[in-house]
């Protein structure tokens, strides 16, 4: 098949250098009237594979283009004689096929050094929750069917009950997103009433996620109190009233407000909440299950120690630390998520049975902590020693440096990664990588040597800093490491 790709390069080149003129035509050079009709191709030989794999439809379409290509060619003369076999046309065919039937959405290498990237789809799941996701797309599943009973169920009992264990919290509820949890605890529980924030804890995560745009979209008003770099309890005393329908605390999941600072502990609000018998919600951004500190990972507050300090209601994101599917958990008290589970926006932000899958055997995971590390990829990546980076680093660089050519150096580095999605924006994880770097007096960019990684079959996604292009390798495990190697040597100038 690669020959048909050469004769359609042939058939450019011509087309670009020959005379626009019809009539500088060289006789032997094939007209118009000799190419083949679309009817007897379809019925050659070498079509009926191509046939089989992609229908009539596509194929008829792909081919017409390519044989308006080719008269195209004919009538300026530069249609090669060899352009018209059955075979190369097929041939050529099956390439814009092939391409076309390529998925967009596709596997890349994460070397950029952040672990929970947004933009690269976040946590990676245990094979278990593949395997769950699987049994529920291919066979009907009792997703809102109760066994015992014979009756309609509700969605989320699969997971309430892994929720509820894992957390302590009475009742919890799953949505869409982080987002879609704020949304909906703030539309039920706040729709015209007030909300109070402090200054300092007023987010915006990226991808448009601001805290008083989605106050205001569930329709709450948004009572900020205290300043941003300091926020005292009297603040909270003083801002509420009869309006007052939460009191709600932002984890402050991607920047750290440091120097003369002050902020109301979670237990100080749960007080003045009790005490004016208004509930206090807790957006917890990443939200771990477990203590992080367990593996000298720096701490993040755990979603059981904010219920057990006394939020009425917590929410947290799936594909964060946590290590599943993409989703917002909801979990507390068991009358608010009551009044959550019954409204129509909630109807609107529901998950889907894959959704559902993936989170149960990713939760069902979390019953055995001290087996976590092995088995939640993103725990693993998390954990993964320096020194095998190094090791791996000190691989992979000859191998590189022979694939960029001398215009590029390419060095064994220690680097830092992060965690990501907003999980501890300060704290960074000593890795090791690959730096690149342009060769003194050569003409290597790095910008195209980035863009020629990222046109690699499987892209490989680096990050561009400092006049250097850094591959961290914590993402890069083992079992991945020789599809690796083999492509690299597209790169070859
Ligand atoms: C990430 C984050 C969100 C949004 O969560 P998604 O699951 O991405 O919708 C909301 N609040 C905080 C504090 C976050 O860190």
């Amino acid at each position: 098949m690669t020959l048909a790709t050469e004769h359609v390069n042939v058939l450019r080149t011509n087309g670009a250098t020959a005379m626009p003129a019809a009539k500088m035509r060289n006789p032997v050079e094939p007209g118009p009237a000799e190419i083949p009709s679309v009817d007897r191709l379809l019925n050659a030989r070498a079509f009926q594979q191509l046939l089989a794999q992609h229908g009539r439809t596509q194929v008829v379409a792909a081919l017409r283009t390519h044989l308006d290509s080719l008269r195209h060619a004919a009538l300026e003369g530069a249609l090669a004689r060899a352009s018209l076999t059955d075979e190369v046309i097929a041939a050529a065919v099956d390439t814009t096929l092939a391409e076309a039937a390529r998925p967009r959405l596709r596997p890349v290498f994460n070397l950029t050094g952040t672990v929970l990237h947004t933009n690269l789809g976040r946590a990676l799941l245990p094979e278990e929750a593949v395997r769950a996701v699987a049994r529920a797309l291919t066979a009907p599943v009792n997703l809102e069917f109760d066994l015992q009973s014979g009756r309609r169920g509700e969605r989320d009992s699969g997971v309430e009950g892994l929720l509820c264990e894992l957390t302590g919290a009475e009742a919890a509820t799953v949505v869409n997103n982080n987002a879609a949890a704020v949304l909906l605890m703030l539309g039920v529980l706040a729709n015209r009433r007030e909300v109070l924030v402090s200054r300092g804890e007023l987010i915006e995560i990226g991808g448009s996620f601001r805290l008083p745009d989605i106050m205001r979209r569930a329709g709450a008003k948004l009572v900020e109190v205290g300043a941003t770099n300091r926020t005292h309890l009297p603040d909270y005393a003083a801002a509420l009233g009869p309006r007052s329908a939460l009191l709600m605390k932002v984890h402050t999941s991607n920047y750290a407000i440091c120097g003369f600072t002050k902020s109301v502990t979670l237990a100080q609000l749960v007080e003045l909440g009790r005490a004016h018998a208004v509930p206090v919600a807790v957006d917890l951004g990443s939200g771990s299950l477990v203590d992080l500190t367990r593996w000298q990972l720096p701490r993040e507050p755990t979603v059981r120690e904010t219920v057990a300090a006394g939020a009425d209601l917590v929410t947290f994101s799936g594909d964060k630390l946590l290590g599943g599917p993409q989703a917002g958990l909801l979990v507390g008290r068991a009358d608010l998520i009551a009044k959550l589970r019954k409204d129509p926006l909630r109807r609107a932000l529901r998950v889907s049975k894959l959704t559902l899958a993936a989170l149960e055997a990713v939760l069902a995971l979390y019953r055995a902590p001290e087996l976590l590390a092995e088995r939640l990829p993103t725990l693993r990546l998390l954990l993964r020693a320096p020194a095998h980076m190094q090791a791996q680093a000190a691989r992979l660089r000859p191998l590189l440096q022979c694939s960029v050519g001398e215009a590029y150096q390419v060095a064994d580095a220690p680097m830092l990664s992060q965690i990501g999605s907003g999980a501890l924006p300060i704290e960074q994880l000593p890795s090791y990588g690959l730096a690149i770097r342009a060769a003194r007096g050569k003409r290597g960019s790095l910008e195209r040597l980035d863009a020629a990684l990222r046109a690699l079959p499987r892209p490989v996604i680096g990050r561009l800093a400092e006049k250097t292009l850094w591959l961290d390798l914590r993402c890069l495990e083992a079992c991945d490491e020789a599809a690796f190697d083999t492509q690299l040597a597209a790169l070859r100038p």
